[in-house]
């Protein structure tokens, strides 16, 4: 069955509330479009999860740090609706700028710490877009579960940190990433790579892998990032954000792996900005 589209909040809340009358739980998956395998296996996890799926396509202009990457953004609804056609998710929640940020929309959610460091370091104001309007989506759906991909880890611990503070009744589960078959995780950005550039992306995932190794043989990652570096640096990498060892719990820097840790970089090709994390 085609899932059912839904424009305005009223109109999820009737939805919604239909499902809870009946003791049927909701999975929830936040997107911002341009679905691709990722997010489909985010949807394919709800549906083994949960009773119900809402699956949210927005394009959220608070996260955006930089107008142009608003603007360039790829918008390909029709074709997401296509793709999650097969999946039985009940509904795709579509709502436009005034359902989200009404006239005189004043309130921000901020989660302190695990913001200060990798994208958020690099995107001011970024996270706090990303909680807020995630925020409002707990709060919109009333989902028992809510589904976010590791790709994006920092999100995710900063999401998960939100739903708990908040005390907002969601449980927030982390999903594998999704690569191509050389490896490049998955992204909607990848649209906006040109051919070449789309085949020197792989090389971020090649020079984390040979990180990770070089980490599991015991060495220090300050000795192993400058080779990284220069490596990117050659294959035609243009600004590196960042190239960390973290905690993954509270994403403090380490130089070895001596608590359970993942290797995250944000680097530049083609004006594209790509990120990516592995467990160490
Ligand atoms: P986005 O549309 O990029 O905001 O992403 C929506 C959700 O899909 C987030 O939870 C992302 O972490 C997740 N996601 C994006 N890319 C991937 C991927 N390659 N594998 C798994 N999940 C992903």
């Amino acid at each position: 069955m085609k899932p059912v589209i839904i424009r305005s909040l009223s109109e999820l809340r009737k939805l919604t509330a239909q499902w809870v009358r009946r003791d049927e739980s909701i999975g929830l998956v936040p997107t911002m479009g341009a679905l691709h395998a990722g997010h489909l296996s985010l949807a394919k996890a709800a549906r083994d999860a949960c009773d119900r799926v809402i699956v949210t396509i927005f394009v959220n202009p608070k996260q955006f740090n930089n107008p142009e990457d608003l603007e360039n953004y790829p918008r390909t609804e029709h074709d997401d609706a296509e793709k999650l056609a097969p999946l039985e998710v009940d509904a795709i929640y579509v709502p436009d700028g005034e359902q989200m940020y009404p006239k005189e929309f004043a309130t921000n959610v901020s989660v302190a710490g695990l913001t200060d460091v990798l994208c958020g370091a690099h995107r001011p104001g970024h996270f706090d877009g990303v909680a807020t309007i995630v925020a409002k989506l707990f709060l919109q759906s009333g989902a028992n579960q809510a589904f976010f991909g590791e790709k994006d880890f920092q999100q995710l611990q900063v999401v998960r940190r939100m739903a708990r503070d908040l005390d907002i009744p969601i449980s927030v589960v982390g999903c594998p990433t999704i690569r191509e078959d050389d490896g490049l995780a998955m992204s909607s950005r990848n649209l906006n790579l040109s051919d070449d550039a789309r085949k020197t992306a792989a090389t971020l995932q090649q020079v984390m892998q040979d990180v990770a190794a070089g980490l599991r043989t015991g060495k220090a990652m300050g000795k192993l990032r400058p080779t990284a570096l220069a490596r990117l640096k050659e294959a035609g990498f243009g600004d590196i954000d960042y190239l960390d060892l973290r905690a993954m719990d509270d994403l403090g820097e380490l130089d070895t792996p001596e608590r359970p840790a993942r290797l995250f970089a944000a680097a530049y090709l083609d004006d594209v900005r790509l990120i990516d994390n592995i467990a160490i």
